[in-house]
């Protein structure tokens, strides 16, 4: 298990702060849930943890170093992305996608060794895609094709994960099965999630931005109060505790 630690980050895009020095830490096997209101920077603070983006300033350590230090090969052992943008490549089978995760693992025009077809099988049956391995990616369903993206980042196996809203096409009963995978999986995890009833129930940490800053971080229950909710997002809520779980339930009043 590993640690991924977000120091000071700033990023500014044309003269604009996208994210304003955000600090954060998901420590070993740690769920932190990142919240807040479109165009918070959610998704370019993610950005900058799988290299896709180089902060202004700051850094991102995987266990302590800056992963701007370590091989692309390394990196990608150890941490894996779900991100929003769908591969567009032509005519791949789900499971060539989920393939590509292995991609870390082989050498340079190396055939698929036995442990990358288990991984591959493993991860397409626990997101319960298994029957549409042969099926093109590209007429998959919104909902389908993002099952098949959490599967890819699984065959990675990796010890870190970022996911940048991984639930959004998924109907009720995928969202709760994917957020449970990615729990039971024991993996450290950042995810931004738009649902603050599903982030309370899934993530150890929730941490709330909003124009670029962090506002918070803490506990769901600590973190996701009517008046931090009326303050980030401009809606009136009634939060109470959920009987069974104890954790914060957020109700929207009109
Ligand atoms: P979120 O994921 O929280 O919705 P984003 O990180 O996607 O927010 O975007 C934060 C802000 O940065 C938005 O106002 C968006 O329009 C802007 N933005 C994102 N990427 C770029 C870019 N490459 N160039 C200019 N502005 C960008
Ligand atoms: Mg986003």
């Amino acid at each position: 298990m590993s640690e991924l630690r977000i120091e000071s980050v700033t990023v500014e895009v044309a003269g604009r702060t996208l994210v304003d020095s955000v600090s954060l830490r998901a420590g070993p096997g740690e769920v932190v849930g990142l919240v807040g209101p479109n165009g918070a920077g959610k998704s370019t603070l993610l950005r900058t943890c799988y290299r896709a983006l180089r902060p202004n300033s700051g850094r991102v350590l995987l266990d302590g170093t800056d992963i701007r230090r370590l091989p692309a090969r390394q990196v990608a052992r150890t941490l894996a992305a779900v991100l929003q943008e769908m591969p567009s490549d032509f005519g791949l089978t789900a499971r060539d996608v989920v393939a590509m995760g292995r991609a870390p693992y082989r050498r340079a025009f190396q055939a698929d060794s036995r442990d990358d077809t288990e991984a591959v099988g493993a991860a397409l049956a626990s997101l319960g895609v298994a029957e549409l391995a042969d099926r093109r990616f590209d007429r998959l369903s919104g909902g389908e094709k993002q099952r098949v993206l959490i599967a890819r980042a699984l065959a990675q196996q990796p010890s870190v994960m970022v996911l940048d809203e991984p639930t959004n096409h998924l109907d009720l009963r995928h969202q709760l099965d994917a957020l449970r995978l990615v729990r039971t999986l024991g993996v450290t995890a950042v995810i931004a999630v738009h649902d603050l009833n599903l982030a309370a129930a899934f993530c150890d940490r929730i941490c709330v931005l909003d124009q670029g800053r962090l506002l918070a971080d803490g506990p769901p229950e600590a973190v996701l109060t009517e008046e931090l909710i009326a303050e980030v997002y401009g809606v009136r809520t009634e939060v109470s505790r959920h009987p069974a779980k104890g954790k914060p339930h957020i109700v929207v009043l009109p």
